[in-house]
């Protein structure tokens, strides 16, 4: 897995969508490459942000995902 293929798979991830073969791939290249590293966990950090004060009721996960994309410029 590459860079691109890590960041693609990005929310996903995050919300434990993706398959546990995918996962562990994901994981592997997260290990290996510390800027996805460093990127996933920001935004991991930032997705508590929002679920903390916007307790899921609020936003939908697609709204959400809609609204870190247009932070980070995805
Ligand atoms: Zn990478």
């Amino acid at each position: 897995m590459n860079c691109r293929e890590a960041v693609e798979h990005l929310y996903e991830y995050l919300d434990r969508e993706l398959t546990p073969e995918v996962e562990s791939k994901v994981r592997e290249h997260l290990k290996a490459c510390p800027p996805c590293g460093e990127h996933f966990d920001t935004e991991q950090a930032f997705l508590k942000f929002v679920e903390a004060r916007c307790r899921s009721r609020c936003a939908p996960p697609e709204l959400k995902r809609r609204i870190l994309r247009e932070l980070f410029g995805e």
